[in-house]
């Protein structure tokens, strides 16, 4: 789950990492009257979960709060990659003598979290990784190990000042600790500033929260914001059902990720287009089969259905009862192509041919069976 700027802000600065005073606005006149309870200068910003605000028009600088208002109305609306902008963090403008960068993420790979420095900050880390990438520093901490002053020193290495270095060792300490507590796989600090007076301060976050730990984090839980995501893949997560929107037209259901992700791959080589990767998981039951094909039959881009399933855990029969149940409950007027393997295959798909619904087709294998859901779809 990403966290919008202010709400990473919010819980960085609870912890103790200097941020700016800020104020959330829905409206030009919130925006204004956040400038006025501010009292001077303000800087208006676009709350999107998407990087590269500023370069997109999406952060700017307000001398009063009938300017606030102004930048507010500019803002608002805007559309960044994507993401229109329905909220704006109206926060006390900083003056800026320097930009660092600091990060901390999971490096799944290495199977330990990786402390990322660098003076250049302020543009996009993948610049500097590219153009300057001596200026990138990068150093690994071992999960049993913790974070341990060596670690500091090596990432602070290039920061000559001493005030500045020693703010930093414990915003980077902070940091750190607060990515192990809140499970989080990436907080981004960038631009970390240095005022002209040697202050450092937090301009931005970018925070990552693991999904799979969110039971254990309610607080952070509740933050995410619903409005953003896609209605879709919200209705499919109410119902347990793992579902990512793409944008072709063959609406794809298998169980379990594997088979899921290499269904999309023969639907590709069959010629067509996925329109979504809906994982059945394990259980596959009736109950699952009809929560699965409720979403897919919401998504107005699906033209065909392919199901792909190899019985294991699951049996053949059960998904084959649930297809039928799903159909006689649910409005479904896109073919359906059916292959079944494994754990009662032959069972499942007697059950589906005693059915005779017109909609509904049997291949026996998975690319038979994907040329005949691209047919159908075209
Ligand atoms: P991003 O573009 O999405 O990463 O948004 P940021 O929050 O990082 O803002 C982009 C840039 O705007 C920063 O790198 C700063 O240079 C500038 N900026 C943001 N806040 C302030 C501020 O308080 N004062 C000044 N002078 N510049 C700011
Ligand atoms: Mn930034």
């Amino acid at each position: 789950m990403d966290l919008y700027e202010h709400q990473g802000k919010e819980l960085l600065g609870r912890f103790g990492i200097p941020v700016s005073r800020g104020r959330l606005a829905f409206t030009p006149e919130e925006a204004r009257r956040a400038a006025e309870e501010l009292a001077g200068p303000v800087v208006v910003k676009a709350q999107v979960l998407t990087g590269g605000r500023g370069k997109a028009g999406g952060v700017k600088l307000a001398a009063d709060p009938g300017e606030a208002e102004a930048r507010a109305r500019d803002i608002l609306g805007l559309d960044i990659r994507g993401h229109v902008v329905g909220r704006l963090w109206i926060e006390a403008a900083s003056d800026i003598a320097r930009e660092y960068y600091l990060s901390v993420a999971l490096d799944r790979g290495a199977g330990k979290a990786l402390l990322m420095f660098t003076t250049e900050g302020g543009v996009e880390i993948e610049q500097v990784a590219a153009e300057n990438p001596d200026a990138l520093v990068r150093v690994h901490v071992d999960p049993l190990e913790g974070l341990e002053p060596h670690h500091v020193r090596e990432l602070l290495d290039g920061v000559a000042n001493m005030g500045e270095r020693q703010q930093i060792e414990e915003i980077v300490e902070t940091l750190y600790r607060w990515f192990v507590e809140s499970d989080a796989t990436l907080c981004e600090i960038n631009p970390l500033i240095v005022t002209p007076e040697g202050v450092v301060r937090a301009l931005d976050a970018k925070v990552t929260v693991d999904d799979s730990s969110l039971f254990r984090h309610p607080e952070l839980a509740e933050l995410r914001d619903t409005s953003a995501a896609d209605p879709l893949e919200a209705f499919a997560r109410e119902r347990d059902v793992i579902y990512v929107k793409l944008d072709g037209s063959v609406g794809i259901l298998g169980n379990g990720a594997g088979l899921s992700m290499s269904t999309v791959d023969v639907v590709v080589v069959a010629g067509g287009r996925p329109a979504n990767f809906c994982d059945l998981g394990g259980g596959g039951s009736a109950a699952g089969v009809v929560a699965a094909l409720e979403v897919i039959a919401r998504d107005a881009q699906v033209r065909s259905i392919l199901f792909n399933i190899f019985g294991g855990i699951t049996r053949c029969d059960e998904v084959a009862r649930g297809i039928l149940e799903a159909l006689d409950t649910i409005d479904l007027d896109v073919p359906i192509v059916v292959r079944l393997d494994g754990t009662n295959a032959e069972a499942g798909r007697l059950i589906l041919a005693d059915a005779g619904k017109p909609n509904l087709h049997v291949e026996p294998t998975m690319l038979a069976a994907a040329r005949r859901a691209v047919d159908l779809a075209a």
